[in-house]
């Protein structure tokens, strides 16, 4: 039988996770078919249940639900506890493993297709919400230099400091502790661009090699984008390619098979 898997979110009809995992099984020739679940915003828990006792093998969750599958999941992969967050679960003996791919996807992205290697840099992280805290680990895994937190309430940042300090070399504040820094990779992990902003970055952050990465995808050239170029960025690059990667991380968890990436993002920007 076809095996079942699933992505869910409310919203969810503008998911491409789909397209992306539909894909992914035409090319590896698994046997598998996913879908997407709007779930209530009150209902969570009954939507992966129902899923389950239809046989489901595994889910993906996106907003506003990764918290609430946190708690759901009955074991916890380390990245996922640390993010206090999960968008991916793999049901299996009845048990709920919950993971978090999006810190495994952006650094696959940055290394792999952007070919920027992370060790001995200086990052910039902006942002201190749900995606920022579930990449701190996996950039602190590729031994960066060093890695700064900026965040407007710069108390949310400091508190991601403390928790992480363990586990590298990070420091958390406001953007104003920005003034007269320079940083090789600065990654946009903040909501800004879905309005159209710009987070409060001081002129002369950007090395002239510098790679500016915006974790949104689909807009074209956001505001931190166009910043990061007028301040002369050598690199520019949206999430999209996160986007992917953290579904062929997902995609790896469920199937035990990797998934070639690079013509997936390529049919996605068309
Ligand atoms: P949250 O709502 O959890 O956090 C929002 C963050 O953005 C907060 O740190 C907030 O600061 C900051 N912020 C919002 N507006 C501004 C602004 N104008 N200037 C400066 N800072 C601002 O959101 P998420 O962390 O869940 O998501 C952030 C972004 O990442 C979204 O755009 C999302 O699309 C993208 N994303 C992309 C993924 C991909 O695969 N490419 C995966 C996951 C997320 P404060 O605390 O001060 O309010």
């Amino acid at each position: 039988m076809t095996d079942q898997y699933a992505v869910t979110g409310n919203p969810i009809a503008h998911s491409k996770s789909p397209s992306i995992h539909t894909e992914f099984a035409k090319q590896t020739g698994e046997d598998m078919a996913y879908t997407a679940v709007l779930a209530p915003l009150d209902g969570f828990d009954r939507t992966v249940d129902q899923f389950i006792s239809q046989g489901g093998k595994g889910m993906n969750v996106t907003v506003p639900f990764k918290q609430e599958a946190y708690q759901l999941a009955s074991v916890l992969s380390e990245r996922a506890q640390l993010a206090e967050a999960v968008n991916t679960l793999k049901f299996e003996n009845g048990n709920i493993f919950g993971d978090n791919t999006d810190g495994a996807g952006l650094v696959r992205d940055i290394k792999e297709n952007l070919g920027f290697n992370i060790q001995n840099k200086r990052v910039l992280l902006l942002g201190a919400g749900g995606a920022a805290r579930g990449v701190i680990l996996p950039i602190l895994k590729q031994l960066p230099d060093s890695l700064t937190i900026a965040n407007r309430t710069a108390a949310k940042a400091v508190e991601l400091q403390q928790q992480f300090s363990a586990y590298g070399a990070i420091t958390g504040g406001g953007y104003s502790d920005l003034a007269g820094r320079e940083f090789d990779l600065v990654i946009n992990a903040t909501s800004s661009s879905l309005n159209d902003a710009l987070p409060p970055l001081p002129a002369g952050v950007f090395a002239s090699h510098a790679l500016a990465y915006d974790m949104m995808y689909g807009k074209g050239l956001t505001p931190f984008l166009l910043f990061a170029q007028s301040e002369g960025a050598a690199q520019l690059a949206d999430g999209l390619g996160m986007l992917v990667e953290q579904a062929a991380e997902s995609f790896f968890i469920w199937r035990g098979v990797r998934p070639a990436t690079l013509p997936v993002i390529e049919l996605l920007r068309k």
